[in-house]
């Protein structure tokens, strides 16, 4: 990394409710450390009461940037100086930049997404790609799908008129199913996600039948604790190739990285050990 550390002085962090469980704070000091910057990141737990009045200290103390995590994505907008067409597109910013006291909002959840799905686009297009969810996580897949060029796409989500919703929003022909425990009768699922909570730590599972599946399908699960979840077992056996949410929370905070310091931290396979290793001592 080519910066010149001995410049940068404050401190970031991830804002948030329930954040106390978040790798970001792992994953940015690690790159801080290695990149000799005199800056700490933390995790702030904000409820929503307190946002507003916590993202005008931020502007006029030494913060360089934070990220955003559930519940404030959204509401965080109406609060910045200037928000990015993509974080606009998506309706959800992630990642701020303090710049002399003028807040930017990012969205690199998007891009974090789709880098592990870029050896398999083929395979992706070769059918359709199917959503659970339709929350926050949902939006920024579909506009992730769409802007690779995915326009087979269908959603499933417990309030299906979210997902309706979310699919205008994202002005996509795509259609849209109440939730099941029985995959849809949608035509050749090439990549199934699941954008939900469910089969997380501490909540529910995610019940859904697999049966039926290609085992040529991609299933990719945005949860990454526990590291194998009930979903991706399902389709470990099925013959599916799996992905966890490390990698896009992984990739996700390199681009926030870049935003704050124009300077590209490496993702190395020691830091993919770190964090895992974290995640199986928690168990
Ligand atoms: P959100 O906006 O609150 O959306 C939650 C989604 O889960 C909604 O679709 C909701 O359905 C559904 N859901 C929640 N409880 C449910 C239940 N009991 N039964 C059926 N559906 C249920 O949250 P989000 O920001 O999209 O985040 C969702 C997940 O993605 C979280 O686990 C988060 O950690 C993960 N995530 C991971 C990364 C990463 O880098 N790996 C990045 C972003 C998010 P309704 O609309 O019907 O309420």
């Amino acid at each position: 990394m080519n910066i010149h550390s001995h410049k940068i002085q404050g401190f970031l962090g991830v804002i948030g409710d329930p954040v106390q469980h978040s790798l970001s704070p792992l994953i940015h000091n690690y790159w801080l450390q290695r990149a000799e910057i005199r800056a700490y990141y933390n995790a702030f737990h904000v409820p929503a009461t307190h946002l507003k009045m916590l993202i005008n200290s931020f502007k006029y103390m030494n913060c360089i940037g934070f990220n955003v995590t559930i519940p404030h994505k959204q509401t965080v907008i109406p609060l910045l100086d200037r928000v990015d067409p993509i974080a606009l597109a998506v309706g959800a910013v992630n990642t701020v930049v303090n710049r002399d006291g003028r807040l930017h909002g990012y969205n690199t959840d998007v891009e974090g997404f789709i880098i592990p799905l870029r050896p398999y686009m083929d395979i992706i297009m070769s059918g359709t790609a199917f959503i659970i969810g339709a929350g926050g996580a949902a939006r920024a897949v579909m506009y992730a799908l769409k802007r690779a060029g995915i326009s087979n796409i269908a959603v499933m989500n417990r309030d299906e008129q979210r997902a309706v919703q979310l699919v205008c929003d994202a002005d996509v022909q795509a259609a849209t199913y109440p939730f099941t425990s029985r995959l849809p009768d949608v035509e050749k699922i090439s990549l199934l996600v699941n954008t939900t909570s469910l089969g997380m730590v501490g909540q529910p599972a995610l019940d859904l039948d697999l049966t039926g599946l290609s085992p040529t399908a991609i299933v990719y699960d945005l949860i990454y604790n526990p590291w194998v979840s009930g979903l991706l077992h399902q389709a470990d056996i099925q013959g599916c190739r799996t992905i966890n949410g490390l990698p896009m929370l992984v990739y996700q905070a390199q681009l926030a990285f870049q935003h704050w310091f124009s300077s590209t931290p490496e993702v190395s396979e020691h830091l993919f050990s770190i964090l895992q290793g974290d995640l199986l001592c928690g168990l």
